[in-house]
């Protein structure tokens, strides 16, 4: 049965970089009859409670999620939070302190890219977001409106990306205080994305230690329009690490987003769903 299940357990509304409210992602996650459902906005859970209202009556069940930023070793990695508590302080008071470092770093961001003759670039970039949490998407999305860039791969292979023109590297929260805050709150830590990092396998393997360490649980073994390859090496680091397999379309939008919600490949059956863990 569990197989059967059909989960998308990554994605982003308007209150990141996604470009829909939570009430459309609960019709579009509905209409793909998606069963386990969770909204996971990078440092903020403010889509959560309108999510679940919107899917009270309907045939898909909503799981508490968050996207958290995290640093390591100069890298800058992302850390699902699932089933968390919303409401716990700890949670509430981690979540103030990295927005406060996303500000910081999209002001320092939009400063050095005035450069290209943009003005105001952060209140355009908070204009275009239509609220103050900017992400390097946001940015991206500036240049590109402003015709400095022909697309946003070019923003971010030019300027956004880690050593690039614009790119300021962040004080996130460290994996422990990372994964302790989600566990504290009641939820599973799981590694996003895992080779978005373009850590080499020994540091991809140096990552999962430390995780597992601080007490991780999971990895994303599929994620938005993931290889079948790459999907059958995460299946291979879950049995060696003994960690659990989530899995989701990290869907933003219709342009960009190439995987709709719930379209992602099915996790392979050799793999321990992290579902397992809420019965
Ligand atoms: P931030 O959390 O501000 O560093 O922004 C990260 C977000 O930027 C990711 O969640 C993606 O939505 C987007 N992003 C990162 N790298 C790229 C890329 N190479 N091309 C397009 N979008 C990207
Ligand atoms: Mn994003
Ligand atoms: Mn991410
Ligand atoms: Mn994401």
């Amino acid at each position: 049965m569990e197989t059967l299940l059909k989960a998308d357990l990554h994605c982003h509304s308007f209150f990141s970089d996604g470009a829909l409210t939570p009430e459309e992602l609960i019709d579009r996650a509905v209409a793909a009859h998606i069963d386990l459902f969770a909204l996971t906005d990078h440092d903020t859970v403010l889509g959560v409670k309108r999510l679940k209202k919107a899917a009270q009556h309907k045939p898909i069940q909503v799981i508490n999620g968050v996207e958290l930023s995290v640093r390591w070793k100069l890298h800058d990695i992302h850390m699902v939070g699932l089933n968390v508590d919303i409401n716990r302080p700890e949670l509430t008071s981690l979540l103030e302190l990295q927005n406060k470092k996303r500000e910081w770093r999209a002001r320092q961001m939009a400063e050095l890219l005035e450069f290209t003759g943009i003005q105001s670039f952060y209140q355009k970039a908070c204009d275009f977001a239509g609220h103050d949490r900017i992400t390097r998407s946001h940015l991206a999305g500036v240049l590109l409106k402003e015709g400095i860039v022909s697309n946003l791969q070019v923003a971010f292979s030019r300027y956004l990306s880690r050593g690039k023109l614009a790119y300021v590297p962040t004080s996130w929260i460290n994996i422990e205080e990372a994964v302790s805050c989600i566990v504290k709150s009641g939820g599973i830590a799981v590694i996003a994305h895992p080779y978005k990092y373009k850590l080499t396998r020994s540091k991809l393997n140096a990552l999962i230690e430390a995780f597992k360490e601080a007490g991780g649980e999971a990895i994303e073994v599929v994620s938005g329009d993931i290889q079948v390859t790459q999907m059958g090496e995460l299946a291979g680091l879950c049995q060696r690490f003994d960690l659990l397999a989530s899995t989701g379309s990290d869907y933003h939008n219709d342009q960009y987003s190439r995987i709709k919600l719930g379209q992602q490949r099915r996790l392979p059956l050799q793999c321990r769903p992290i579902w397992e863990k809420w019965g």
